[in-house]
């Protein structure tokens, strides 16, 4: 995900258009595996926007797989991310935003591109809108099994005890 700068650089307004895409089966974050289930396409556009600063913005598209949060079945859902990155081949002090220091004709996206997707994977991601989850009594998946939980579920103990705390 290499971006050759050197014409951008040359004058303000210069604009480069950019396509990358690779497969990525898996990056590593602390002690946790985060799976990819497609390619990573990145496009955008690098443009020169004056005070020795290259704005490069665009969007990540791609297929990532984890497990839905109420069953752990392996699921896979897309993930769309806009990001905007300023880099200066001088250091430039701002209080407002960052502004990443390069050097030379070249920046190498791939570890910007890596640490978006990092911070915008989905938190909990569910398999279907409506799962139902597994059994906390018998971890049965309840998608696909019905078990025989349910009766004590209504313990009927329980419900005059319900009754009781809403007289209180
Ligand atoms: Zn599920
Ligand atoms: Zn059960």
């Amino acid at each position: 995900m290499r971006l050759s700068l050197a014409r951008v650089k040359q004058s303000e307004g210069n604009v480069l258009d950019f396509r990358f895409e690779e497969d990525i089966k898996q990056i590593r974050v602390k002690r946790d595996d985060l799976n990819f289930a497609g390619p990573v396409v990145v496009e955008g556009q690098v443009e020169n926007i004056g005070d020795r600063i290259l704005e490069v913005r665009g969007s990540i598209k791609t297929c990532v797989e984890d497990y839905c949060y109420r069953c752990l079945t392996k699921t896979q859902v897309e993930l769309n991310v806009s990001f905007c990155l300023k880099f200066s081949d001088i250091p430039i002090e701002s209080d407002e935003e960052e502004i990443i220091l390069f050097s030379g004709d070249e920046i190498e996206l791939r570890p910007y591109i890596l640490n978006e997707i990092v911070l915008n994977w989905p938190g909990q991601i569910l398999c279907k809108p409506d799962c139902r989850g597994i059994c906390p009594r018998c971890g049965a998946n309840l998608n696909t099994t019905e078990c025989d939980c349910k009766d004590e579920e209504i313990d009927p103990r329980l419900s005059v005890l319900k009754q009781l705390l809403k007289g209180d």
